[in-house]
């Protein structure tokens, strides 16, 4: 693992995902005891999830409720508890050459191939097996 080394540039953390059983229950907390605004909630049919987003500078945090109890968040909050959940990295290069170079390389994937994620942007996961224990995303760079 650590002979490895990927060419892929990562330029940020894009993102913070934290595991909530309610976007609304969790929403004062951020709006109102932190400050931050919330500008976007969607669902994500494809996850199982529906995400809040707030901004925190130049990065985010994102909120995901479970919609479903066959949501992996819905299986996270059962067995870890409401948390952060995986750290996502904006990538320069698109998703799916980041993806196929840590196949490549043996980094070991959730994802085969990338998926389309909140705000449209196409995400791929790496296995915490292979991130020393952090569920890892892969997120295109906004435009
Ligand atoms: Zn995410």
């Amino acid at each position: 693992m650590l002979a490895i080394v990927l060419d892929m540039k990562i330029s940020r953390i894009e993102h913070l995902g934290i595991a909530v059983p309610s976007i609304e229950e969790a929403l004062p907390y951020y709006e109102n005891v932190l400050g931050f605004t919330c500008y976007n909630i969607e669902t994500v049919e494809e996850q199982k999830v529906r995400t809040a987003f707030l901004k925190v500078g130049e990065t985010k945090i994102e909120l995901l409720e479970p919609t479903s109890s066959e949501s992996t968040i819905a299986k996270f909050l059962e067995t870890r508890g409401q948390g952060i959940h995986h750290i996502a990295y904006a990538v320069e290069d698109d998703v799916k050459e980041a993806l196929a170079e840590c196949e490549e390389k043996g980094v070991r994937t959730i994802d085969k191939a990338p998926r389309g994620g909140a705000e449209g942007l196409s995400i791929a996961f790496l296995h915490p097996k292979s991130t020393q224990g952090v569920l890892t995303e892969l997120c295109e760079e906004k435009k």
